[in-house]
């Protein structure tokens, strides 16, 4: 029987896919002024959860060493070797330190540089992020409604849609750990940002903080999805508790994160093994009208791996493990095996 904890959804992240910026043509994206925000970026046309909407490179890359002065010090000569036109680019992002605070060019780089890994494959632990400043993703704004992926192998940044985005949304990131308090996120954003978030889950903390904690709590009841596919048919409970999760990742804006990809993938195996119930007709199988049905999450699912960096390959061979998985537990149940 295949083992599917291994194809734990943080471990099938692939090889870099061969694109470059060059295939967007015409943007599909602008950047323009957003009220009260400064410059943002913003959808041109609709996207679907999974669509790529940028692919870039970075106008500034290196790796900080040492204490902060030397990183000004590498700022400053990383800056020195980059071609004019980037030098102008870089100059022309937003800058919210003063310059009474600090020279201009580490003002631009404190409110625009992301942590970017330099490997594909890096355990975070091993290998200190470098930092990456763009001239179009450095523009969008927090709060996110994308998926930031770095590909190391191409250095490039990818920007996919986490949720359906229609033509003239503003496209937003995240810029802090989102499972931070809010108190935590919202400090943060305010030191090194300099702005207040008004999102909802920041303009209701409480709330915010609870739902989130249950999202990290629900993390080991969503990877034993093996137990109860043997012992019983997925009660209603079950489906709508699930559907539950999904509601407060919707709410608090946490497509971007493993916890929509464990929610799905939950909601996926149920929904098949519900399927699978209803076609041997066994009595107290629920049907909820809310539910997507088993292609529908299994369609969200893959595209919200691809745009997490997996490769096609293998997320079809996931796929079929997960379905065979569910297909034995529901068959040794039937024979008490
Ligand atoms: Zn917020």
């Amino acid at each position: 029987m295949p083992q599917v904890d291994e194809f734990d959804d943080e471990d099938i992240r692939g090889d870099a896919a061969e694109l470059d910026s060059d295939s967007h043509s015409p943007k599909v994206y602008h950047i323009q002024e957003i009220p009260s925000k400064g410059l943002g970026v913003v959808a041109a046309v609709d996207f679907a959860l999974g669509d790529l909407i940028i692919v870039e490179s970075p106008l500034l890359l290196f790796r900080p060493e040492g204490p902060k002065i030397s990183s000004d010090l590498q700022l400053q000569s990383a800056f020195d070797k980059l071609e004019d036109g980037k030098k102008e680019a870089y100059m022309k992002l937003d800058n919210v330190h003063p310059e009474s605070e600090c020279p201009p060019l580490v003002g631009i780089f404190n409110t625009n540089a992301y942590d970017v890994q330099e490997s594909d494959h890096a355990d975070s632990d091993d290998d200190p992020p470098c930092v990456a400043v763009f001239n179009d993703i450095s523009r969008i704004n927090h709060s996110p409604n994308t998926i930031r992926l770095w590909r190391a192998s191409s250095s490039a940044m990818h920007i996919s849609a986490c949720r359906a985005i229609p033509a003239g949304t503003e496209l937003t990131t995240y810029y802090r750990d989102p499972f931070l308090p809010a108190s935590e996120r919202c400090a943060a954003l305010l030191a090194i940002y300099r702005f207040h978030c008004a999102c909802p889950s920041c303009l209701s903390p409480a709330a915010s903080d609870k739902s989130r904690l249950r999202l990290q709590q629900s993390r080991g009841r969503l990877a034993d999805l093996v137990a109860w596919a043997r012992v019983a048919p997925p009660s209603p409970g079950l489906l709508a508790d699930t559907l539950e999760l999904l509601a407060l990742v919707q709410e608090e804006g946490l497509e971007s994160q493993h916890v929509y990809g464990r929610v799905l993938r939950h909601l996926m195996c149920i929904s098949y093994v519900m399927q699978m119930c209803a076609e041997g007709e066994e009595d107290d199988v629920g049907s909820n009208a809310e539910a997507e049905g088993y292609e529908g999450y299994k369609h969200m699912l893959r595209a919200w791996r691809l745009a997490n960096g997996a490769e096609e390959v293998d997320v079809r061979r996931v796929e079929l493990a997960e379905e065979e998985m569910m297909r034995v537990a529901v068959g040794r149940r039937r024979t008490g095996g």
